[in-house]
Formats: C-alpha cells, structure tokens, sequence
C-alpha cells in the first residue's frame, strides 16, 4: 500500500512529533487540539470523524503567508469536494475563501453559509444543463469550460436567461504530475480540459458568443503533488498561452491555477509553500491577470481524524489483523488509491510499549477493507482506540453506507471544545425513504 510512498514508513513517535496539533499525555492518552480523543470517543462514540477548526485555520494562513511573502495578490478557492461539511466551508467562508465547486450540490452548500455566489468557480468536467442554469441564475462568478460542447451549452442557456456567463477555459497541459494514476488530471490522455492546440481557436469563438464572456484559462494537473516541477512546466504553458491570446487580440484577465497541493501522509513534509509561491511568482506573477488558487486537500486533510475503536486482535497461521468498528465504507482511500495513513493508537501505554506488525482491517466483507497492511503497532485490546490520521480530506465525503453501515458522526474543536457536528445516522434512516412495490 504506497500512494507516492517511496521512503521507509515512520514509527509511532516520529508520526506524531511531525504533527504539532497532537499531544500525548501520561492519563488523557493522545489529544488533538488539546482535546483528548478518547473523551471525544466517551461522548460521541466511535467511528468519528475529528476536525479541528484551528488546524484549517493555520493551514489556510500558512498558504497565504508564503503567496503574500512573494508579493502574489492571489485569491483562494478551496476546492468543496475534498470535505463538503457545512461546518468546513463556514470556516473558509469566515476567512474570506471563494470556493470551488463541481456540482449544484456543493454549489448550494456554498450558498448555505453564504459564500458570495460571485466567489464560486464551477468546474468538472460534466456540468448538466439544469446545474448551469441554476448556478448561473443564483450568480455563480465563473464557470470553467472543459469542451466546446459545454461552453455551447452554457452559451445557450446564458442567453435564454438574458445573462452573461464568465467562462475560462480549462487547458490540458499535458505535463505528468508524477502522482498516483487515479489523481492525475493533466495528461493528454486523461479527460480532463481541453488540448492547448485547440485552445486559441475555441477562445477566440467564445469572444464572439452571445452569452459568454471569456475571461481566462484555467488549469488543474492533479492532486497530492509534492514537488513544484510539474506547477513550473504547467503555469509556464498557461503563461506562454495568455500571452498567445493576447497577442491575437484577445482579452485575459483571469488565470486560475488550480489546486492539488500535496501533504505528508507520513512524517515527510509537503509541498514546500515557499517553492510553490515561489514558483507562481517566477512562471506567471507578471502578467498582470487576476490569480487564482483551488487547494483542498493540503488546507483541510491534516486537519481531519478518523477515530476508531478495536474490535479485536485475530491471529491466523501466518498474520496478526487488527479489526477496527471504521471500515473502507467510511474511509475509501486506502482501498481506492493504496493510500498510506499513519494510525496512533491513543492510549499512552500503547505508544510507548513494544510493536509487531498488523494489518489494520475493517468488518466490511472486502479484501480491499484494509487500512494498513504490515503496519508496527502494539497490542490492542478491545475498545482501546485508534486515530487513523490526515482523514480531513477526501474522507467523510467519500464514504457509503455499504453493508448497511450508517454514516458515522462528525465533531468539529473549536475554540478547546468538541462540538457535535454531525450526529450518527440512525440505522432505521438507511431504509426510511425506500419503498416496496405492491
Ligand atoms: C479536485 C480539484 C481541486 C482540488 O484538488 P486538491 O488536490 O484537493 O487540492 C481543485 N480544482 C479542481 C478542478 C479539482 O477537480
């Protein structure tokens, strides 16, 4: 299991000394913000999903710190699909965040904390006719086109309710974002964008389109990208493509960059912020566009927990599994994309006290139910809890109810305080809008 897992996996300490909003303590075990995890589990039991609101805020800070030390006025869209809860965008909505959005659904989540329309971009790369009317009647600031097919579908659609649509253009660069195959958006062969040959000419009939104004290039290479190289070769295409339009006479004013910044799973850091401004500053800080950024794994994934409770230890022959009460149904990403996710017991015996190696597994009847294959770990007994890490991302918002499992709670820390955020589905809510036909 190694999503761009290439240097050996980290032990329990160096996991957590590379996370500063944990903290071991001799009787309250680990703490995240502070709050002990196991009081949260006693409270809301387990699975629960742990957000902390102060970790979303410094990594938003971070971000803007290191655009604002390369003199980059850039504005920042956090991308809704990496974590949708209304609690989330609130925070993002009080930092004066846009966002970015791929369906009415997250568009409406948007407007239900009042996040100005204005600040919304829609991308994806199917919008349905009926989501681009209700985005654009409700004010959506940008829609970024992903084919000619689409922008004649907006056209259309602007026109009939008397509006103007700003639409950018989502070029393909072409580059390899050297990600996992399944988060790599920036191929030619992926379908995402359109190719740049074919940019110029598409721009140039959309400046002549009744109900559409174009007023840039967008562009996305893919997500969890820990080195600036592939942003350098794709922002200096997008460069060398504004100033191509523009000298055919066509007017640029926006260019947004995308998101897909990447965070350490393990105990490596992420994308340096520093190299990424830096590189924003050099490839497209002088061509007088309005800049814009689509992060949201790297503001809300390290900010984010799963905590799980053990069922119990089962041996076979061969292997030690740990079966934890969380399962791929609620956190889908180790089975999706082998993704690595350091796993903290919370109890400080436990930390400290001799390890084996496990498999972390859930009670879901799939091989792929596993979290961790081969993973040091002390003995758990049951009930003891877990902390599965950096799950603020491309978590909750992925999970199913598969095997009849109801969605698991959400609590928020705020202010040295665990709120509810979500409360666990009752089971009965899984089958209460089905019927049966008689
Ligand atoms: C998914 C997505 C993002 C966010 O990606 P992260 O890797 O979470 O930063 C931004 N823009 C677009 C168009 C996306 O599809």
């Amino acid at each position: 299991m190694a999503e761009n897992r290439t240097t050996p996996a980290p032990n329990l300490t160096e996991l957590l000394a590379a996370r500063p909003a944990f903290s071991m303590h001799a009787q309250d075990g680990l703490c995240f913000e502070n709050v002990p995890l196991n009081a949260i589990a006693d409270a809301h039991g387990t699975p629960t999903w742990v957000y902390g609101a102060a970790s979303i805020r410094a990594r938003h800070a971070a971000l803007s710190a290191a655009l604002q030390a390369q003199r980059l006025n850039v504005r920042v869209h956090y991308a809704v699909k990496a974590n949708d809860h209304l609690a989330v965008l609130d925070i993002f909505r009080g930092l004066g965040a846009g966002a970015d959005v791929v369906s009415l659904g997250e568009f409406l989540r948007t407007q239900r904390v009042r996040i100005a329309p204005g600040e919304v971009v829609f991308s994806g790369v199917g919008k349905a006719r009926g989501e681009i009317a209700a985005t654009l009647q409700a004010g959506v600031g940008q829609l970024n086109v992903e084919s000619r097919e689409e922008l004649e579908m907006i056209a259309s659609v602007a026109r009939l309710q008397g509006r103007i649509a700003r639409v950018a253009l989502r070029m393909n660069p072409d580059v390899d974002a050297g990600t996992h195959a399944k988060i790599t958006t920036g191929l030619a062969d992926n379908k995402f964008g359109i190719p740049a040959a074919d940019i110029p000419e598409l721009y140039a009939h959309a400046a002549g389109l009744d109900g559409i104004e174009p007023v840039g290039i967008a562009l996305h290479i893919g997500s969890q990208i820990l080195n600036p190289a592939p942003y350098e070769q794709a922002y200096a295409k997008a460069a060398a493509m504004v100033r191509y339009l523009r000298a055919q006479g066509l007017s640029v004013s926006v260019l947004d960059l995308g998101g897909g910044l990447g965070i350490g799973y393990g105990d490596e850091p992420g994308i340096s912020l520093p190299a990424y401004a830096a590189v924003l500053r050099r490839e497209v800080g002088g061509l007088g566009v309005r800049l814009m950024v689509e992060p949201g794994r790297s503001l809300v994934g390290p900010a984010g927990l799963l905590l799980a409770s053990v069922l119990l230890e089962k041996h076979s022959a061969a292997k030690r599994f740990i079966v934890l009460d969380a399962a791929m149904n609620d956190l889908l990403r180790p089975a999706l994309y082998d993704a690595w996710h350091g796993i903290l017991p919370v109890n400080a015996t436990a930390l400290h006290g001799p390890c084996a190696s496990a498999d972390v597994v859930g009670p879901v009847c799939e091989t792929a139910d596993c979290f961790a294959a081969g993973r040091q770990l002390p003995p758990m007994a049951a009930g003891e809890r877990v902390a599965i890490l950096d799950a603020g991302a491309y978590g909750a918002v992925m999970s199913s109810s598969y095997n009849a499992r109801p969605r698991v709670a959400a609590v928020m820390i705020e202010n040295g305080r665990a709120h509810l955020i979500t409360p666990r589905q009752p089971v009965a809510a899984l089958w209460a809008e089905e019927a049966i036909p008689r």
